[in-house]
């Protein structure tokens, strides 16, 4: 019998459907009654074991400081992905304005059909000439790019090796390619080892790594990757969402931080982090990779057109990019600043010097906590626990950003310092 707990969610949420849908008066099937029973157990079992994922709504543009809703403060935000600020630059918006005006709100196309303009083949050829490869395909996503790279470059007599710890869109668009799948431990350069040995009897292996891990903030070792690749005749695929704009010298990203920029072979990136925040993704890499992918790959054949506002966006990022390292040096100046002061104090922060600083506390009760009363003081991060980070191994995840200033990385720390003493995670 359902408690009276596990009814809550379930009379709230057809309370917030009729105050606010004015829904259609509708007679369900049987079947359909079955599906939504099934779906509401699933939806009590979610809340009451505390993974409900809850949404704080933004009243403002994303940037270091924010409005959220029902709080009239301007809050610090240390949790967002603009890594460079840019998601409010004054010459990112007006680009997208223009673009808007001059390009029209989107192609109802997809790009084959009648989806092409002149800015999307700019924009490719600027990722391209960013990234030093030979050419460049746009998606609504990464996440379609990482779909449709796999299945249309690799088949079944092909072997695939990944992290095991890459993001989910890697695991997904692996598991829609028919080439045998590999898991190496996560950085394990000696169980990767192995796992190419075994794959010595594929035609082509591919090595698929995320450059930056979003959770931990740690870099893949690329140059023991390369040569493990060379050794044993595979290549290398990365995902940089992590870390296009802002890693290595000028901000090209993992492989120019680890000096392996001509041994990658496949780069996919998103735009919708670092580069504008706004949303789209992209391969880039070897020529007759990219027009194969416009030829066969599904999430670029059978979706929309980027929309001209975002590309214009995007567009103006790379012109940023281009033209100065600024920008790279500044939140590499930053994340030594938080994370110096941090572990000073006494916090242990993971990763490799990358903006991505989680604060490691292992308890997941103490993560949310500590959290909550950081808003409370006016800094917005998130704790992170099971199942998005192992049982044991929560952490407050903090996200420097350019666009702070050294005054509000110093806030940050300090408010985090008298957090931690009234909690009793520092001394
Ligand atoms: N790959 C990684 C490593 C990511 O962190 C993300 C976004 O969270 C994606 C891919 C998907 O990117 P997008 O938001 O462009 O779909």
């Amino acid at each position: 019998m359902a408690t009276a707990l596990q009814k809550l969610p379930q009379l709230l949420l057809r309370q917030y459907n009729l105050a606010s849908c004015q829904c259609l008066a509708r007679n369900l099937s049987d079947g359909e009654k079955k599906l939504l029973d099934q779906v509401n157990e699933e939806l009590s079992n979610i809340r009451e074991s505390g993974l409900w994922k809850f949404e704080r709504v933004i009243t403002t543009k994303q940037d270091s400081h924010v409005k959220v809703q029902n709080d009239d403060r301007r809050i610090l935000n240390f949790c967002a992905n603009n890594y460079l600020g840019l998601s409010s630059h004054p010459e990112v918006i007006a680009a997208g304005q223009k673009a808007l005006t001059d390009y029209g709100a989107g192609l109802s196309s997809v790009r084959f059909i009648c989806g092409t303009q002149t800015i999307h083949k700019e924009l490719e050829e600027k990722i391209s000439k960013f990234h030093g490869r030979e050419d460049a395909i746009l998606y609504a996503s990464c996440f379609d790019a990482n779909a449709g790279i796999f299945e249309t470059v690799l088949n079944a007599e092909d072997a695939i090796l990944s992290d095991e710890l890459n993001h989910a869109s890697i695991i997904d668009g692996i598991r829609l390619c028919k080439a045998n799948k590999y898991r190496y431990k996560h950085l394990d350069m000696r169980d990767l080892e192995e796992k190419l040995i075994d794959a010595q009897k594929c035609r082509h292996r591919m090595i698929a790594t995320d450059g930056v891990f979003s959770m931990d903030g740690d870099v893949a070792p690329l140059r023991d990757i390369c040569d493990l690749a060379e050794k044993y005749k595979a290549f290398v695929f990365i995902d940089e969402c992590h870390a296009t704009g802002f890693l290595g010298g000028t901000g090209r990203g993992t492989d120019e931080l680890l000096g392996v920029q001509s041994r990658v072979a496949i780069i996919n990136s998103t735009l919708g982090k670092a580069l504008g925040g706004a949303a789209g993704g992209y391969t880039t890499g070897p020529k007759p990779i990219i027009d194969l992918l416009r030829n066969r790959s599904r999430p670029y054949l059978f979706s929309n057109s980027l929309p001209p506002p975002v590309v214009g966006c995007a567009s103006r990022v790379f012109d940023i990019l281009t033209k100065s390292s600024g920008l790279v040096e500044n939140i590499s100046l930053k994340t030594e600043r938080f994370r110096g002061q941090m572990v000073k104090a006494g916090f242990k922060i993971l990763g490799n010097n990358h903006p991505i600083c989680p604060v490691f506390l292992e308890d997941a009760k103490l993560a949310s906590g500590m959290a909550e009363k950081l808003l409370q003081k006016g800094i917005y991060v998130i704790g992170f626990s099971y199942p998005v980070v192992p049982v044991g191994k929560a952490r407050i995840r903090v996200q420097i950003s350019a666009s702070h200033s050294n005054e509000d990385v110093d806030r940050a720390v300090e408010a985090f310092v008298e957090v931690g003493k009234e909690m009793g995670v520092i001394s």
